[in-house]
């Protein structure tokens, strides 16, 4: 990405389709935490219209929400970190619901709308905490996506997959994860943290759970594939979800490390786990970054590897994708059961080039995830 994303006519653009008059409901208001901003997130029902106003003394910046009813609950909440102090949301007039974040000082806010579901995300920045990083400009504050953990799969007592001369699916996924993160951080300017930097055993339910408390806006699982038929080829991308496919579930249990009949029998227990999930996942924005990285990949690699197939992206009952609170993906690189495929792994070329075109697989979900304004 090289260039600012976004520019603030769109943001007049986009909410002109926005049904004339229609009544937007505001239904929840809350609030995150990060090291160099704190986000406020509100949830509509459908996109939101509205102006942004700032006040000194005290210093406070306010939203008016157009067309917008207010059926939330909580009223005020105090966050008082070193920037914020509390959030106040009110209905303001028959048609206006106002924000308001009082600020403990002068700050930079930037605040974007997103789909599935509908909200209105507001990052803010204290004013020496507005830097621009990354070696090709790219301004990591005009992005929804900031923090991204990627999650090298297996690792420690568990080489994952084994391909026919002995390479093991943990070493290739350190290493294309650890290239994947620098491109991530060097070239796109993000913050990229790791689930496992060694080859350590780390338990699945822990690596969303140290996503979900970094806060990580993304989650992305690598993994090489394995199959009992040595000529079985390919890329897939995988989202987390219920499934009746065999060969999805296949996989899945591989990597679940559990048997494909016990895998049968928890289906039952997760289900209900994904009822509880589905109210509130992520389900719609990891479909759609999972199409982006496994297109990327497909495309990028067909020049070079011409024998490259495009197995889809699939949904299927990963553990380790379980409660992520983030777009979360799980990705299988290329068969390590495959002997040509195996080969190609064992090289640094294939891993930088799969590296590469994840990074530009991300760098098109974001380009496309935003509808920003940044003050
Ligand atoms: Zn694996």
């Amino acid at each position: 990405m090289r260039r600012a994303l976004i520019v603030p006519v769109l943001w007049f653009v986009v909410f002109g389709y926005a049904e004339a008059g229609a009544e937007v409901s505001v239904k929840n208001l809350s609030y995150y935490p990060h090291k160099e901003y704190t986000r406020v997130v509100i949830d509509v029902n459908n996109y939101v219209g509205f102006t942004s106003h700032r006040l000194s003394n005290p210093e406070r910046i306010y939203f008016d929400l157009q067309d917008a009813i207010l059926t939330v609950k909580r009223r005020v909440i105090s966050v008082n970190n070193n920037l914020v102090d509390s959030i106040r949301i009110a209905q303001f007039d028959r048609k206006t619901v106002r924000v308001v974040l009082d600020l403990k000082k002068e700050g930079k806010f930037y605040a974007f709308t997103l789909p599935n579901p509908y909200r209105l995300v507001i990052d803010v920045y204290s004013k020496e905490q507005v830097v621009e990083r990354g070696r090709e400009g790219y301004n990591v504050l005009t992005s929804a996506v900031k923090r991204v953990v990627i999650d090298p799969g297996h690792g420690g007592e568990d080489p994952g997959a084994v391909g026919p001369s002995g390479l093991m699916e943990k070493d290739v996924v350190l290493d294309i994860s650890m290239k994947l993160g620098k491109i991530l951080e060097e070239d796109y300017g993000l913050e990229v943290l790791y689930t496992r930097t060694t080859d350590v055993f780390i338990p699945l339910n822990e690596r969303t759970e140290f996503a979900n408390s970094k806060g990580s806006d993304l989650f992305i699982s690598i993994h090489a594939n394995a199959s009992p038929s040595v000529h079985t080829k390919g890329i897939e991308t995988y989202i987390l979800n219920w499934t009746d496919d065999k060969e999805a579930m296949r996989v899945a249990a591989r990597e679940n490390a559990i048997s494909i009949n016990r895998m049968r029998r928890v289906h039952d227990v997760l289900q209900l786990i994904l009822l509880d999930l589905a109210k509130n996942n992520k389900r719609d924005e990891s479909i759609r970054l999972a199409h982006y990285i496994q297109n990327s990949l497909v495309d990028g690699l067909k020049g070079d590897y011409t024998w490259v197939q495009d197995l889809g992206v699939k949904q299927a009952l990963f553990y380790v994708l379980i409660g992520a609170e983030m777009p979360s993906i799980l990705i299988e690189v290329s068969f390590i059961s495959n002997p040509l495929e195996e080969r190609m792994l064992a090289t640094d070329g294939y891993r930088s080039k799969i590296a590469g075109l994840i990074a530009k697989g991300v760098e098109s979900y974001i380009k496309k995830s935003t509808l920003t304004v940044w003050r």
